[in-house]
């Protein structure tokens, strides 16, 4: 397997677990990579069977308090759901949420959640506004839906995933500076790492979707003064958010191998396919792709023609858990592993913590950035999430595991579509 750099960094047992990893020369040669990227689509992920009765959607509000928006929703018993959203990004996508999203689920049985999805995506011609504005207000509601499901079954999420396969998972902290010195950004990585004892964590290069003399600077300071700073041991990867061209990209990218990084994010331009497939195939790091995608079909593309080996849909962006096992299912064909790129706010951890909870083929590290301070609980628990020696313990209580104040969420005032 010309990806080596994968077995390096603690991959080998996560990609060996995954069922039928067929290595991808395999897969080719029996026309098998084919079949498995349309099935890992069209397969069902939500367990329907394990939810006995139907569950109506009796009603779907938008609640908000001060920046806060929360997806609620209520069925024919009176049982909830409820899910905390993107402050930044629904502020601005609460009319599509309202006008576009929830009505064509009113009413119906939640368990039919994908065909709902499905039916949803053609609803008013829905699949021309995809893209973020479109994924992302699907992705609030499925969290909600999720959640109901989960409380009326005494399950958590990922049991309703196609069953939880870890209780932990270790964390990684992306640095989100970018042009300052490369001393004050290993002081920031450094701080990062101590506050949670993370053992992994990314920072990023370029000057995103360019680059220049002095960003390079930093980047050819920061690729070995990194490594030295915090040892041969320890889980680097870089995020270079669509900066480079090829010819730069290369240069970059066997650096980062020299100095042993994990993996190299987003080289080249997000849309521009065949030059990342060109970086990934000149280069032995992997290459780590798919914050931007919103489209399974080009997911398969990406797969298909191997032009990135850690595949990272957003869990918003996206469309949510559901979709984003699909690609998972899609990247296990090959051995490779998905983790999901994440908006820090509005409990894009937490999803985040569920994805990996009933994925096997994702990588030790998820990214994570925090928990909000939006008052909360794990359920059962006394306390909220927390990071401890880099490892954060996954809710397990029914749904999304964790409760609101139910004060704040009185409080709240429910969003109209007029
Ligand atoms: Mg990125």
């Amino acid at each position: 397997m010309r990806r080596r750099t994968l077995l390096g960094w603690g991959l080998g047992a996560a990609a060996a677990g995954v069922g039928g990893c067929a290595t991808a020369k395999e897969n080719k040669s029996d026309g098998g990579l084919e079949q498995g990227l349309r099935a890992a689509q069209t397969d069902p992920v939500l367990r329907k069977d394990l939810i006995a009765a139907p569950v109506i959607l009796k009603d779907i509000d938008l609640l908000r308090l001060g920046a806060q928006f929360w997806v609620r929703v209520r069925d024919q018993d009176g049982a909830i759901g409820v899910a905390l959203t993107n402050p930044r990004l629904m502020q601005s996508l609460w009319p599509v949420f309202l006008n576009r999203v929830a009505p064509s689920f009113r009413g119906k049985d939640a368990r039919d959640l994908e065909a709902l999805q499905a039916e949803n995506y053609r609803w008013q011609l829905n699949y021309k506004w995809q893209g973020l504005a479109y994924w992302a207000p699907i992705a609030w509601l499925e969290f909600a839906i999720l959640d109901l499901l989960g409380k009326k079954a005494g399950l958590p999420v990922g049991a309703l995933l196609g069953g939880r396969v870890r209780e932990t998972t270790g964390i990684y902290y992306a640095s989100g500076n970018r042009g300052n010195s490369p001393e004050a950004e290993l002081a920031h990585l450094q701080r990062l790492v101590d506050e949670a004892g993370a053992k992994a964590v990314k920072y990023r290069l370029g000057a995103r979707l360019s680059f220049d003399e002095r960003s390079t600077a930093r980047d050819l300071a920061l690729i070995p003064s990194a490594r030295r700073q915090f040892g041969d041991d320890f889980v680097l990867y870089v995020d270079a958010n669509s900066s480079y061209d090829v010819e730069m990209s290369l240069r970059i990218g066997r650096d980062l191998e020299a100095h042993g990084y994990g993996f190299f994010e987003e080289p080249v331009r997000f849309d521009h396919y065949e030059e990342t497939k060109q970086i990934a195939d000149a280069l032995d790091i992997p290459i780590a792709f798919g914050e931007e995608e919103v489209s399974l079909a080009r997911f398969a593309w990406l797969i298909r023609h191997d032009a990135a080996q850690v595949i990272q849909p957003d869990l918003l962006f996206n469309g949510g858990l559901i979709r984003a096992i699909k690609v998972a299912r899609m990247a296990a064909l090959r051995g490779y592993p998905c983790v999901p790129h994440i908006s820090g706010d509005g409990f894009g951890s937490l999803y985040a913590l569920h994805f990996a909870s009933c994925v096997r083929n994702t990588t030790p590290y998820q990214e994570y950035k925090g928990a909000e301070d939006v008052a909360h609980q794990v359920t059962g628990e006394s306390g909220q999430l927390k990071v401890e020696n880099g490892q954060v313990r996954i809710p397990s209580g029914p749904g999304l595991g964790i409760t609101f104040d139910s004060e704040e969420l009185a409080r709240a005032e429910q969003v109209n579509a007029d």
